[in-house]
């Protein structure tokens, strides 16, 4: 049960003066949430810039274009002349030096009147312009009167905001919600508190929201890193208490004696790579141990670590349990049942799909051969998270590209049997400091040589101005039987507009290429999608136009040829992936990266990055050093997924002081008892890590 002294940061938001349906709607959207926000969303939602109203000039003084306090007396009204209410309602003010003009376009009526009366003294604050010669303040930010200005600090918090919500109501929002922070209790350790010279979390939060320096609100000072230190805590304290549950008991073990191990061995048609066979054997070290496994198998794309992982479920299979595959789009799960069935069939080993598209009877059969332990893998989407969905002996999970999904989702397949064992399958490598965060002290394997026999892609960058010399290329490459990747830029699947840019590429490359084309997209039903897919890899169709679902997995080794338009506009990590779909067969393979005129510094250093290497270890270190690099991308991609405070680049010491933190608070306080303990359960609840809580009394 969460803290009652908690209660007032999770009213919802409408619970608060002036937020009603429509703040509602924009700020779900602004915060993300599929849910009307609670206070305490307000509150996390911290300002990424600053307006400096300190400037206190005399009219004549003041500088045109920049923001400005003026005190001033008001002289007289004119609104605007009735039967024109486009025309702006004016007020003309003066101090000793010279006059001025605060102009407000469609006011209410009444409004100006009430903020600015006649003859009393008002300070203004806005940007101050010079029009018609005379100077003049369009909208003034802040209007107040002597007894206002006195507890103003003349600094302004600016939100990131959402079209159709402004500066000023969110503003009002969040300083109501500061008004409802409660006293909490310490739970940062005091050594932490002095050596970071952290403030405590209230004066913090305070402090970012109405900062008194311009400074105040900055990543990388001690208010904002207080916060950050303690949304981290809170994550890694959390990723401990699950830890902490790891031991089985005595006697029992996750692998056999490898009898259908070797029959998938002998059934394939490849030799093991020795990196796949040291990984295999760390895994099935592990399933052996009295302690749960909790490891990151990473390996390029392409680098095979589906076999690695159907090893690891014929292992749990020898002894009779059964494992999980959940995959994060349904082509994946599809792409990972294909490769999985003719090897599981050989050796014996019952594998199903479940995935949102099994309904009806085909899903309460599958359910059913579930429960009674007549299925030893099944593979999955998010489907496999459903509540109904009982294994009988679950014993091993293995969560495929799993930075797509978060904490709760592991914890909701891994809840579905005892002890169970989690492999993480990440095709982009993930860098120590990320791994701290979303999995806290992980064992890692690495596949790191490609499986033999793969060809070298050679990738090149070309402006779009030669778009019809790439269509040519790609012309004669279809005439010769090629097969070809032609991926256009969508970033979310809900883009519309970059939706319209693939059906339209579609539409054009058809009216060349005839029914050679086939496109796939996110939108589509999963059903099509399949088909397209399956399509393209018997080659009826020869050119897939494709938005990023292709991203992660999908394997066609026919494919040679990779287009990718826009290429500027996509992440380094996510254009070696998308790469990755070719260069899985014996024949050389080509990218060529159509780019926009003209590049930005940074696009440029990417898209070299990615000539240079198609080795996703390095590609890795090399985002990270790009991103590091000032905020070029923007703060939102800085930042780190799940968490609103803590970012990677600015942040990354205090991760490992976290995870340190929370090590100590296992080793000495495990059950979370006493006034620190019970201060950590606070910590866990504001940040909606308390997930593990319910785990700690079950030992
Ligand atoms: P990823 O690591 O991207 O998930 P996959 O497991 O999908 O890679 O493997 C990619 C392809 O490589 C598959 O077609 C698979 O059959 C093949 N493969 C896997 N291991 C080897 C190997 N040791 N030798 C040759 N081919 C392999
Ligand atoms: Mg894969």
């Amino acid at each position: 049960m969460r803290p009652a002294l908690l209660n007032p940061l999770f009213a919802p938001v409408t619970s608060l003066s002036g937020v009603g349906p429509k703040q509602d709607k924009l700020l779900r959207y602004l915060l993300d949430r599929s849910e009307t926000p609670r206070v305490v969303d307000l509150l996390l939602h911290l300002p990424t810039n600053v307006i400096d109203r300190r400037a206190r000039p005399k009219i004549r003084d003041a500088v045109p274009g920049t923001v400005v306090t003026l005190e001033v007396t008001i002289d007289r009204h004119r609104p605007p002349p009735p039967r024109n209410s486009r025309a702006p309602y004016l007020v003309y003010a003066s101090d000793d030096t010279g006059d001025v003009v605060f102009t407000f376009f469609r006011a209410k009526p009444g409004y100006v009147e009430k903020l600015l009366p006649v003859s009393e003294t008002r300070y203004v604050s806005g940007t101050l312009q010079i029009y018609d010669g005379i100077p003049q303040i369009v909208h003034p930010d802040r209007v107040v009167d002597e007894a206002g200005m006195a507890k103003l600090s003349g600094i302004d918090p600016v939100y990131p905001l959402t079209e159709g919500l402004a500066l000023g109501s969110l503003r009002r929002a969040i300083s109501q919600a500061i008004q409802k922070l409660p006293a909490l209790p310490e739970w940062t350790c005091p050594e932490i508190l002095r050596r970071c010279h952290f403030p405590p979390f209230t004066d913090a939060l305070n402090r970012v929201h109405v900062p008194i320096e311009l400074t105040d609100i900055l990543p990388d000072q001690p208010f904002w890193s207080r916060l950050a230190f303690d949304e981290l805590l809170a994550g890694q304290l959390a990723l401990a208490l699950v830890r902490a549950q790891l031991r089985r008991p005595a006697g029992d073990r996750h692998a056999g004696d490898g009898h259908l191990r070797n029959k998938i061995i002998d059934a394939l048609p490849y030799a093991l790579t020795p990196s796949q066979r040291t990984a295999a054997a760390a895994i099935a070290e592990d399933l052996r141990q009295p302690i749960r496994m909790l490891r990151l198998l990473q390996g390029d794309v392409g680098s095979g670590k589906t076999v690695v992982a159907l090893l690891a479920a014929a292992a749990v299979a020898e002894v009779g349990r059964q494992a999980a595959l959940m995959a994060p789009t349904e082509i994946l799960a599809r792409q990972h049942i294909k490769t999985i069935a003719p090897l599981a069939e050989r050796a014996g080993l019952r594998v199903a799909i479940l995935t949102g598209r099994e309904k009806g009877k085909e899903r309460r059969d599958i359910l059913a051969r579930l429960f009674e332990g007549k299925i030893d893998l099944l593979v999955g989407t998010h489907a496999l998270i459903q509540d109904d969905v009982t294994f009988k002996a679950l014993a091993l999970a293995v969560v495929d590209e799993q930075h797509r999904f978060g904490v709760r989702e592991r914890l909701a397949l891994t809840s579905k049997g005892e002890a169970v064992d989690v492999l993480v399958l990440s095709a982009t490598p993930i860098p120590r400091t990320l791994v701290l965060t979303y999995f806290g002290d992980m064992d890692v394997s690495e596949l790191r040589e490609k499986p033999a026999g793969r060809q070298p892609i050679d990738t090149r960058a070309v402006p779009d101005s030669r778009l019809s010399e790439v269509m040519d290329a790609v012309g004669r490459a279809l005439t010769s039987g090629k097969r070809v990747y032609w991926i256009c830029p969508l970033v979310e699947e809900s883009d519309m507009v970059n939706l319209t840019d693939a059906e339209a590429r579609f539409k054009s490359l058809q009216e060349r290429f005839g029914d050679k084309v086939g496109l796939v997209h996110g939108k589509m039903k999963g059903a099509d999608k399949d088909r397209v897919m399956a399509e393209f890899a018997s080659g009826e169709i020869g050119l897939l136009v494709a938005t990023t679902v292709v991203e992660v997995g999908v394997d066609v080794p026919a494919a040679t040829i990779m287009v990718i338009e826009n290429a500027e506009r996509f992440g380094l990590a996510q254009l070696h992936q998308l790469r990755g779909r070719i260069g899985r067969g014996s024949e050389a393979s080509t990218c060529l990266l159509l780019y926009r005129e003209s590049l930005s510094e940074m696009s440029k250093a990417r898209l070299a990055v990615i000539r240079e290497t198609t080795d996703g270890f390095r590609i890795a270190e090399e985002d990270l050093r790009l991103r590091g690099e000032g905020d070029v991308l923007g703060v939102r991609q800085s930042g780190l997924p799940g968490y609103r405070i803590a970012r990677s680049d600015v942040h990354a010491q205090l991760i490992t002081q976290a995870r340190d933190e929370a090590l100590r608070v296992m080793r000495e306080n495990p059950r979370l008892e006493g006034e620190r303990g019970e201060a950590l359960r606070c910590l866990l609840y504001l940040f909606e890590r308390d997930e593990a809580i319910p785990l700690i009394g079950a030992g």
